[in-house]
């Protein structure tokens, strides 16, 4: 069936056309204007509508590149429903490689926002009432915080259309997260809106593996959706479902041997890790309490102690561990970023 016209940020969007917008999101501390650019892409057939953003965290990059390459390989003439595209959300974020907005507020902690409010506020409602409300999904791209890489991996809340989902995207691994207060993912859910919160790579590089995977992932998803034809294969194992993580902390600090790697599989007794002084002496040797599936992991070669250096998902658990960093991180202190999403 022939779709009709869209309306975003008072722009109408006809069927079977695509139209690059830039709506005022905010101003910088030079008074210039802040837009938030995004591709709209309304399917000559009815259909679906999706939204997929990245650079949330102006330092999570990868996401970028995946958007480019998803709009360089969507065709308006054969898409079925509409599809909203915005590359980087952190618009002042990524200027400078910051996870945060200048005035270092969290612009995944900024949601729903409002019209009045802080640079990161009015960030949030523009994406809040132009790309996710009257979406039937969205795909929100991260990479791991500060010093830290990911196994690529989807995040969803407890919710049966993101589950189905998520497994149809087809990342090595899938996890209930819990939903923070004011993030994209929990204020969409409120709107009846399930999102995939993609986890992959290191902040400012990027992971051609991580890459392939989303871009593979959000094809297989709007295939699922009916919205394009000809998607990637489904993947060839599919994503182990995890249901609780932690992180594991150094005791000791000291330089870093890491035995393990992201991705892994470790058993109960398996070597973690090795700490040693600058002179040599062995400082702690740590092994795995349990079994579980290395899902990301710090990137520094020195560790203090406290620091976060293995962030383990463990199947079958059921109860979040209280020993999540997210519970003590200081969100204002851009130096102690524990949490990725
Ligand atoms: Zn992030």
């Amino acid at each position: 069936m022939t779709g009709g016209p869209i309306t975003v940020a008072g722009v109408t969007i006809e069927p079977g056309e695509r139209r690059d917008l830039a709506p005022l999101a905010s101003e910088s501390y030079t008074g210039d204007r802040a837009t938030l650019p995004m591709a709209v892409i309304n399917g000559a057939e009815d259909g679906a509508r999706v939204f997929v953003t990245a650079a949330i965290h102006g330092d999570e990059l990868n996401g970028i590149e995946v958007c480019r390459r998803l709009l360089d390989l969507l065709d308006p003439a054969a898409l079925r429903g509409s599809i909203v595209v915005v590359p980087i959300v952190n618009v002042l974020g990524v200027q400078f490689g910051s996870r945060y907005l200048p005035d270092r507020r969290d612009l995944n902690r900024s949601f729903p926002g409002s019209h009045g409010g802080s640079m990161a506020a009015r960030i949030a409602r523009l994406v809040t009432e132009e790309v996710i409300t009257g979406s039937d999904a969205g795909i929100d791209l991260h990479t791991a915080a500060n010093h830290r890489t990911n196994v690529p991996q989807v995040r969803i809340a407890d919710d049966e259309r993101a589950l189905e989902l998520a497994i149809t995207f087809g990342a090595p691994f899938v996890m209930h997260a819990p939903l923070r207060a004011g993030s994209l993912r929990a204020v969409a859910l409120d709107l009846g809106v399930p999102v995939l919160t993609f986890e992959g790579g290191q902040p400012l590089r990027f992971d051609e593996d991580v890459i392939d995977v989303a871009l593979r992932g959000i094809l297989r998803v709007l295939a699922r959706l009916d919205m394009v034809d000809g998607a990637p294969e489904p993947a060839a194992t599919d994503p182990m479902v995890l249901e609780a993580s932690r992180w594991l902390r150094a005791e000791r600090g000291g330089v870093l041997e890491l035995h393990v790697g992201a991705g892994d599989l470790v058993q109960a007794g398996q070597p973690l890790w090795t700490t040693t002084s600058p002179l040599g002496a062995e400082r702690a040797s740590v092994a795995a309490e349990t079994e579980g599936y290395i899902i990301g992991a710090t990137t520094l070669p020195l560790v203090q102690p406290g620091q976060a250096l293995l962030h383990v998902a463990l199947p079958g658990e059921t109860i979040p561990s209280e020993d999540d960093p997210t519970d003590e991180v200081d969100e204002d202190d851009p130096d102690v970023p524990d949490t990725d999403d």
